[in-house]
């Protein structure tokens, strides 16, 4: 039989595992295993050559028992509900972990921007408010950036919800440009908290870090950022990178500036002179101390995992690896931090964000930094020691962590 690749069947048999080892009781496991609310939209939106199309848009807000829904939007020409319905149970696992006041949901529209123009994106993103505001706001539900939405995206949805409202907003979207209520630190958030969780976890193993090989796949926000910073904080030698497009190899290091320039230029850093060509898939099995899935869903899975070399795996990207995949990674001794531990460091800022904006009063750089170390240092610890004492894999053992404070707090409101 092949094997289950639907990102919701996945997040649902996670679950179902976590469930029996918490030995949650038959109504909440079946609360837990679905969404509790989810809104559909059609979007007409005028193109540049006059025409309309019609965009297919979703937002699933997943369980608010811990607080208002939270979770990005992404815009991509594969979106399915079905994805957006797992990415929106994973966020809800997420706030959990690392222990912020809020809940999970996702959204997204079914698009290419790669193939529209500035203008038909800002028509799209105001049209997806235009429908889905009347279940948003600051104490319902909050969206953010994700795969292809950025802050330019986020002020204008912003801007149009708070002129639905007849007042300025700014607590209904976070990832947010600075000088329309961003939080400072909020652009590299998801890559810092991976390193955090990175520079735990080597001393743990004892591994020293300096030096030491890593690849990147996807280089999209999350995934440049774990470049820079993965060079900066950690030392970290990044030796391949890679987009849609292909990976870059080269065995003395890439330049993250170098790349960044050529990718700028091209819309691809395949190209880059004096670096070799290779797959994305070859990246995943390149002989590297960290490897670093920065893109989309199920790229390691039962049919490569036992290729895998790296020592550890520093998932960034939502959902990267397999639940065969994740067996197979633990029998071998590779050391994998769970997405939505890992790459929990977005959210955190943009939970910051949230109380900026509601105090109207805005941080320091140095004050997100370090409030963004102890949360993730402490969700990290949490995992590693439910892990050791569970004798579990580290994403079972954050969906013990996780599952158990959200049933908590759902029944404390008495809902189950
Ligand atoms: N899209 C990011 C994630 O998957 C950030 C979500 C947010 O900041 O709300 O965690």
């Amino acid at each position: 039989m092949s094997e289950e690749l639907n990102p919701f069947e996945i997040a649902q048999r996670q679950l179902d595992e976590a469930a029996e080892l918490l030995k949650l009781g038959p109504g909440m496991h079946a609360f837990l295993r679905e969404p509790m609310r989810e809104l559909h939209v059609s979007l007409p939106v005028r193109m540049d050559d006059g025409s309309v199309k019609v965009f297919k848009g979703f937002r699933v807000q997943y369980n608010d028992a811990r607080g208002p829904a939270k979770g990005g939007l992404r815009f991509h020409p594969d979106e399915t509900i079905d994805t957006v319905r797992a990415l929106a149970a994973w966020m809800t696992w997420k706030t959990a972990v690392v222990d912020i006041p809020l809940g999970g949901g996702k959204g997204g529209v079914i698009c290419n921007p790669k193939e529209m123009s500035q203008a038909e994106l800002e028509r799209v993103s105001r049209a997806y408010i235009r429908q889905v505001g009347p279940i948003l706001g600051p104490k319902r539900d909050v969206p953010a950036p994700d795969v292809y939405t950025n802050p330019q995206i986020m002020a204008w949805m912003m801007d149009e919800f708070s002129a639905m409202q007849g007042h300025g907003e700014p607590g209904v979207i976070t990832g947010k440009p600075l000088a329309l209520g961003g939080s400072a630190g909020r652009m590299d958030a998801t890559a810092r908290g991976g390193m955090y969780c990175l520079r735990e976890a080597a001393k743990i193993l004892g591994m020293d870090l300096k030096g030491a090989t890593a690849a990147i796949q996807g280089y999209g926000n999350a995934g440049y950022y774990a470049q820079v910073l993965g060079e900066e904080l950690l030392g970290l030698n990044v030796v391949c990178v890679s987009d849609s497009k292909g990976a870059i190899l080269r065995e003395d290091g890439l330049e993250c500036e170098q790349v960044k320039a050529q990718k700028d230029e091209t819309g691809t850093c395949v190209g880059l002179s004096d670096a070799e060509i290779i797959s994305n898939e070859e990246l995943l099995e390149l002989d590297v101390d960290v490897l670093i899935p920065a893109a989309l869903e199920n790229v390691i899975t039962a049919e490569n995992a036992d290729r895998v070399k790296a020592k550890i795996v520093v998932e960034l990207a939502n959902g990267p690896t397999t639940p065969e995949a994740d067996e197979i990674l633990h029998k071998n001794g590779v050391y994998v931090i769970p997405d939505f531990l890992c790459n929990a460091g977005g959210v955190v800022v943009s939970y910051f964000e949230g109380v900026q904006n509601a105090y109207n009063y805005y941080w320091e750089l140095e004050e997100v930094h370090d409030k963004l170390d102890k949360k993730m240092t402490a969700a990290f610890k949490a995992v590693h020691q439910t892990a050791e004492a569970k004798k579990v894999h580290n994403r079972l053992a954050a969906y013990l962590v996780g599952v158990a404070r959200v049933a908590g707090a759902v029944t404390l409101r008495g809902w189950v």
